[in-house]
Parts: structure tokens; C-alpha cells; sequence
């Protein structure tokens, strides 16, 4: 068999932890198994580099923010081959250059295109294991790009597909996926499994369990994912697409504070207008998340919306700009304290009634919504930050998902 192992940066955060991650990718080597390993940075390494990077400059080129972010990987993938090595077994550290994993040149958010597999190949059929970067490509001119905060994950996706793995392991510091991050909703129970569509939509509605584009990646090459804890032996989650599996009603709470509500009040109500607010944003490259407009006031409309955190300065600076000449609204407002908290699940397609339910376990613990967003699997509702914890452990509650 073939083997993708992936391990996050807990998982790698310290010596004993690098050579207990050794051990256990030996015993499949040694079970005769080709063994594929994918790291993540140690511990919050990458968080320590941003940090250096903001106090030399603030504003450095998100190219050489890349160039610094990647050495997190490849001081893990290092550090791993040698202790493999020195218990016997050989191993080859290769990062994104070496293997060459293409991707687009958008620095700090790439996306994967096409991974050669040579020359991991070659170290295969040599009986190494191969430990492979995480998180990074490069682009056409050979610049080092990375693929977003937690790209890891996808790294070991997108390597499982190219190498038409057998078995694609996702291991980190909690036994798997759960019905809520269990250290926001601590009753929260694992789940045996979850399908790609139910996960994709906790994954992008703040469940950091997993990479979002990982789950995307997954579904589109049918690579089935184990998600499970490398401190211990308990089985994981397994992400797939079985239709045979029970349709849960909700399989999952998720929560994201990364979020900021952004309204324009006083804008003419005509056609046109949320085209034209849309679009100032879109070219330059906001993303809008929720959006809401209010029914026509005196002849007037509002429009509110919601970005992220690193998306929010943008947007601002372009509403401001195009404020009078284009917009010719009366002012807006931003709101930074403000959070997501969603319900997913396959069963709502065919149950009526999670949208009243949810709501009512907001009503419960006197939480208000701001906005409301919903999806054939998933209702959002946008909150007070201050409540998001209560607000989940409620709706947990209230759809029986505890252990
Ligand atoms: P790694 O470094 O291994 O990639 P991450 O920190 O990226 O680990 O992801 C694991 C964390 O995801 C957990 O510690 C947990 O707090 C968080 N998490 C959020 N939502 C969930 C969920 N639904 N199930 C499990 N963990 C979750
Ligand atoms: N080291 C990167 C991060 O902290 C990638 C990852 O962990 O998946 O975001
Ligand atoms: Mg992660």
C-alpha cells in the first residue's frame, strides 16, 4: 500500500513528538507499506515567523513573507528524515522546489496545480520514506508560494491524488472531526463519519479541523480521509461521500470570529446599486460573505455585509473612496465584534424545521441575530462575539448532539 501521512504542527512540536511521529510512520514501513509523510511547521512556528516579519517590516512583499513562512515546513521535514535515519530506517526530506508542486503565484493563498511525482517515485522504489513540506508550492518562476493557514492538509490531499494513494491520514491534537470544536463546546462528541459536503461546509465555516480547499480537493479526486489524533490510537473520522451513510439532521456546530459586519446605510433604491457596491469590492479582491438588505425606508435602502478581518481595511478604504462620487449613500458603519455560528447537516434537505430550531436556541439563552444566511445543508447567523461560545453550546444542546 501507499500511504499519505499527514501531521500537524502540535504533532511535531517538540523531540519527543518528532520521534514519536517517526515511530509510527516506521511501523507502516516496516509492515512493507510506501510511506508518504506531509508536515506542517512545529508547534506555532509559523506564527513566530509572522511575528519576526511584522517587527522588521510591517509591510514586507507577500513574496518574501512566503519565502519566510516556508522554512517552517522545511526545518520539520529535516528534522524528521534525520530522526527516521538515526532509528535505522532511511528517509528523504524533500520540500515543494525538490518535488515540484506547481502552483499560481498568489502568494499567501496558492493553489495547488499539478505535483511531479518522480522523483517521490524514485525514493519510493528505493524503500525511503519521503517527508514532504506542507503548505508551500512554487510558482512558474520558481518563487516559493504557501497555500493558506492550515495548508497542510491539502498538501496531503493533493499529493494522495497525484500518487493514487491507498490511504490518505490526517493526524492531529484531537481524535477527529466533532460535532463542535471541543474547546468551544466541551460536550462536543466525535463523529464516526462525516461526508465531503457536510465537512466542506464546517471547514469553511470556521471548523479548523481541516483546510477548506483540502475537503474541496478530497471530494473532487475521491480521496477518502482518515482524521485521527497522533497522541493516541482511538479511531478517527473518516471524510467521504457515501450515500449509504445516514443522513444526519445537523452533523455539526461551527463557529468564526473572524468576522467583521460592515453596513451602508441611505443608498438609493434602484436597480443597480448592489451591483455597483458589489463590484467596487470585487475588483479589489474583498470578499463579501453574508449579505443583508433592508426593506425600502423613505425611498431608502441598507445594505450590510460581512468580510474577514484581513479583508476588512479594503473594503472600508473603497467604500470611503467611492462614497460620494458613485455610491452616494449616507454613511456606513463597521462592527468588529461580531461572530458566525452555523448548523450543517445533509438531513436538512429533506427535514423542514433546523432553521426554527436553531433559532429558538438562540431565543433560549437571549442571544439576537444580526443576520441569518443559509445553504441546502447549513444555517449561519451572525452574533455578538461576546455570546458566540453560548450560542453554540445552545444550539449543541438543543439538537441533542452531545456525547
Ligand atoms: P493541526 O496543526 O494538526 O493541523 P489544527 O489546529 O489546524 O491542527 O486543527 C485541530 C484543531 O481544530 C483542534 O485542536 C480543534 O480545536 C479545532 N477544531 C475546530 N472545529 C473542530 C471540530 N468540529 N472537530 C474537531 N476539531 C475542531
Ligand atoms: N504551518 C502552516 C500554518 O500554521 C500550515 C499548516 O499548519 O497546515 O498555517
Ligand atoms: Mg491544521
Amino acid at each position: 500500500m501507499l500511504i499519505v501521512k499527514k501531521f500537524g504542527g502540535t504533532s511535531v512540536a517538540n523531540k519527543e513528538r518528532i520521534f514519536n511521529v517517526a515511530k509510527r510512520c516506521i511501523e507502516d514501513y516496516q509492515a512493507g507499506n510506501q510511506v508518504v509523510v506531509v508536515l506542517s511547521a512545529m508547534g506555532k512556528q509559523t506564527d513566530v515567523l509572522l511575528d519576526m516579519a511584522k517587527d522588521i517590516n510591517p509591510k514586507a512583499s507577500r513574496r518574501e513573507m512566503d519565502m519566510l513562512l516556508t522554512t517552517g515546513e522545511q526545518t520539520s521535514v529535516a528534522l524528521m528524515a534525520m530522526a527516521m535515519d538515526s532509528l535505522g530506517v532511511p528517509a528523504v526530506s524533500l520540500n515543494a522546489f525538490q518535488v515540484a508542486m506547481h502552483s499560481t503565484a498568489d502568494y499567501s493563498n496558492a493553489k495547488l496545480k499539478r505535483i511531479d511525482t518522480e522523483r517521490i517515485y524514485n525514493e519510493l522504489e528505493n524503500r525511503k520514506i519521503v517527508v514532504i513540506t506542507g503548505f508551500q508550492g512554487i510558482d512558474k518562476y520558481d518563487n516559493y508560494t504557501t497555500l493558506g493557514r492550515g495548508g497542510s492538509d491539502t498538501t496531503a490531499v493533493a499529493l494522495a491524488a497525484a500518487l493514487h494513494a491507498d490511504a490518505c491520514e490526517i493526524y492531529t491534537d484531537v481524535d477527529g472531526v466533532y460535532t463542535a470544536d471541543p474547546r468551544v463546546v466541551p460536550k462536543a462528541r466525535k463523529l464516526e463519519a462525516i461526508t465531503y459536503d457536510e465537512m466542506l461546509e464546517l471547514a469553511s465555516l470556521g471548523a479548523g479541523v481541516l483546510h477548506n480547499r483540502s475537503v474541496e480537493m478530497a471530494k473532487k479526486y475521491g480521496v477518502q480521509l482518515v482524521v485521527r489524533s497522533s497522541l493516541n490510537r482511538n479511531e478517527g473520522t473518516i471524510v467521504k461521500e457515501d450515500t449509504k451513510m445516514e443522513k444526519m439532521l445537523v452533523s455539526g456546530v461551527a463557529t468564526d470570529k473572524n468576522v467583521v459586519q460592515i453596513s451602508v446605510e441611505g443608498l438609493e433604491n434602484k436597480p443597480g446599486v448592489a451591483f455597483k457596491l458589489f463590484q467596487h469590492l470585487a475588483n479589489h479582491n474583498v470578499n463579501v460573505d453574508m449579505i443583508l438588505q433592508s426593506v425600502e425606508h423613505g425611498g431608502k435602502q441598507d445594505i450590510s455585509f460581512t468580510v474577514t478581518e484581513e479583508d476588512a481595511e479594503e473594503a472600508i478604504n473603497t467604500l470611503d473612496r467611492h462614497k460620494e462620487s458613485s455610491l452616494k449613500c449616507d454613511k456606513t458603519t463597521v462592527t468588529r465584534d461580531v461572530a458566525k455560528v452555523s448548523v450543517v447537516g445533509a438531513g436538512m434537505m429533506t427535514h423542514p424545521g433546523v432553521a426554527a430550531k436553531m433559532f429558538e436556541a438562540l431565543y433560549d439563552c437571549g442571544v439576537n441575530i444580526r443576520q441569518i444566511s443559509t445553504s441546502e445543508i447549513r444555517v449561519t447567523v451572525l452574533v455578538d462575539e461576546k455570546y458566540v461560545e453560548d450560542a453554540a453550546e445552545a444550539i449543541h444542546d438543543k439538537f441533542s448532539l452531545e456525547k
